[in-house]
């Protein structure tokens, strides 16, 4: 698996030449956390997790969240314990929104998780290449496209907003629109209908647009899930379909 997975990496860095000196460090040696109090993510742990525990502990963890019972402490154990390497379980694909903390909602911490996050939750080549770098080359099991009531690039999409780069990136969510029949940004329920047509648009974008995550997903080696965060209530519903 090692030797599978390095070589994986070495592929990586020579399809993608001179860039690939920007990536995050491949796994070094395992991460063994040596104090009993710093449970952290390693080469065992990753190995042991499926695509439904993985899911499994993302659900359990927004459960703690929104019960108050969030166990992530220890913070600078957890850096410490992690240093060496990292072997997240899952990697998620979010909106930049302040109030949507990915690693605090799922009570996660250093090396449980990938984050990418950007306005909208939408797809772009480089978000697909990060998507790619945490299921093909570190093993994650697990993908979340997660988008959130409310959402302000969703609103702005509705209200076809022009300004800079932001015109770009919001046309990325008319297909959402369209598929959403009319209404006004000022409608909650219309906005967050969006919003979950765009998740569930984008994780077809991912599949049509990287046969490297499509392969992983055919294969059962990796699962991609939709989920909605609602900025009220704290809690993620998803759509595992
Ligand atoms: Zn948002």
């Amino acid at each position: 698996m090692r030797v599978l997975r390095l070589g994986a990496w070495i592929s990586v860095a020579l399809l993608v030449g001179s860039t690939a000196v920007a990536l995050p460090d491949p796994p070094k040696t395992a991460a063994r956390p040596t104090a009993s109090n710093s449970v952290v993510q390693t080469k065992e742990s990753q190995s042991a997790m499926t695509p439904a525990r993985a899911l499994d502990a993302l659900k359990e963890g927004n459960k703690r969240f929104r019960a108050g019972t969030s166990v992530q402490k220890n913070l600078l154990t957890k850096v410490k314990a992690t240093a060496a390497g990292q072997y997240p379980f899952a990697v998620v694909l979010s909106c930049m929104d302040s109030r949507v903390p990915v690693e605090t909602i799922f009570d996660q911490s250093f090396g449980d998780l990938f984050s990418i996050r950007v306005a909208g939750n939408v797809v772009n080549v480089d978000n697909l290449g990060s998507l790619e770098y945490a299921t093909k080359v570190i093993g994650v099991k697990l993908i979340v496209v997660l988008g959130h009531t409310s959402c302000g690039a969703i609103k702005g999409a509705i209200d076809n907003v022009k300004l800079g780069n932001l015109t770009e990136l919001v046309a990325k969510i008319q297909p959402a629109i369209a598929a959403s029949g009319s209404g006004t940004s000022k409608d909650h329920a219309y906005v967050d209908k969006v919003g979950e047509e765009n998740v569930r648009l984008a994780m077809k974008e991912i599949r049509e647009k990287s046969p490297v995550v499509k392969e992983l997903l055919d294969s059962g080696a990796v699962r991609m899930v939709g989920g909605m965060y609602d900025l009220e209530t704290g809690a993620v519903t998803f759509s595992e379909n």
